[in-house]
């Protein structure tokens, strides 16, 4: 996999602000926040998107997910509520070809999306 952006910031060899790093996954910053508390969990490992995940990858969603949920208390967003995001493809906008969940909370979300 030539170049993906989040593989390097996994890896540490591309700067991040990382909130978090286990095993399976990463979490850091997103660098054009779209709310107070934005935070990107992505798969250490590369995996294109949430359409090339099956159950074989359990343990690595509900990795993603526990830790979301954790820095989610940590950043003291858990009480007035959250969201929790993946884009898939061009129709949702993912531009980035890594599977990343985003993390957004600190202010009042509309629904349903534009
Ligand atoms: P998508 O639109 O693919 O769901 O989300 C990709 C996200 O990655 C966007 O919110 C974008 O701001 C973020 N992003 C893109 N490049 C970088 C980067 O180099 N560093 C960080 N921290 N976030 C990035
Ligand atoms: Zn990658």
């Amino acid at each position: 996999m030539p170049a993906c952006l989040f593989c390097a910031i996994a890896a540490g060899r591309v700067p991040a602000d990382v909130v978090h790093r286990d095993d399976l996954v990463t979490a850091f910053r997103d660098i054009r926040p779209q709310a107070p508390v934005h935070i990107l969990i992505v798969p250490n490992e590369h995996v294109g998107s949430i359409a090339e995940v099956g159950e074989e990858r359990a343990e690595l969603l509900g990795r993603m997910f526990a830790v979301a949920n954790a820095l989610a208390v940590r950043e003291g967003i858990a009480v007035g509520g959250y969201r929790l995001v993946v884009n898939c493809g061009p129709n949702a906008g993912q531009s980035v070809g890594h599977l990343h969940l985003h993390l957004l909370g600190g202010r009042r979300f509309g629904w349903p999306p534009g």
